[in-house]
């Protein structure tokens, strides 16, 4: 998934904490379970070379940038909650996987020692669905955009 499901599924993860590091972890462990639901991505945007190194596309560029703004928003509604740091720290860590596997900058990362792990998992996890199937992510991105949204406000 992207980062607008990805931020508030982790946000959503982290109201059920009030410890920073925790906010963290669920958030990070949130991104997994969301990345397992049936998807689409935006995968005409980046360019996989045969050993999985990802090119971003300019359009992904303003694709990445649109989504972070929309969070931006988004979340500075909720600057003036007292649990406001520990969501941050949950959407950092609801984000956290994808800043490492999908960054262009880390891509020369894909194969070390350790790491390379971490990559495979990430990339082994997702449940990516073909473009006629887009109706099912659409249903699975409407049920975690609205359940995270609805957690956040019962909070
Ligand atoms: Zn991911």
């Amino acid at each position: 998934m992207t980062i607008v499901p990805h931020a508030l599924g982790g946000a959503a993860a982290a109201t059920l904490t009030s410890n920073y590091l925790l906010a963290f972890l669920f958030g990070f462990l949130s991104h997994f379970i969301l990345d397992r639901i049936p998807h689409l991505e935006p995968k005409f945007l980046v360019k996989q070379e045969e050993d999985g190194t990802k090119k971003w596309s300019i359009w992904l560029f303003v694709f990445v940038a649109a989504e972070f703004i929309i969070t931006i928003i988004f979340f500075s509604f909720f600057k003036d909650r007292s649990d406001f740091i520990s969501l941050l720290f949950g959407i950092f860590g609801g984000l956290f996987p994808d800043i490492v596997v999908n960054n262009p900058f880390l891509q020369k990362f894909r194969h070390k020692p350790l790491i390379k792990y971490f990559f495979w998992f990430h990339d082994k996890i997702h449940l990516d669905i073909p473009g006629k199937y887009w109706y099912i992510s659409l249903i699975g991105e409407v049920i975690v955009i609205g359940g995270s949204i609805w957690l956040l406000l019962a909070k």
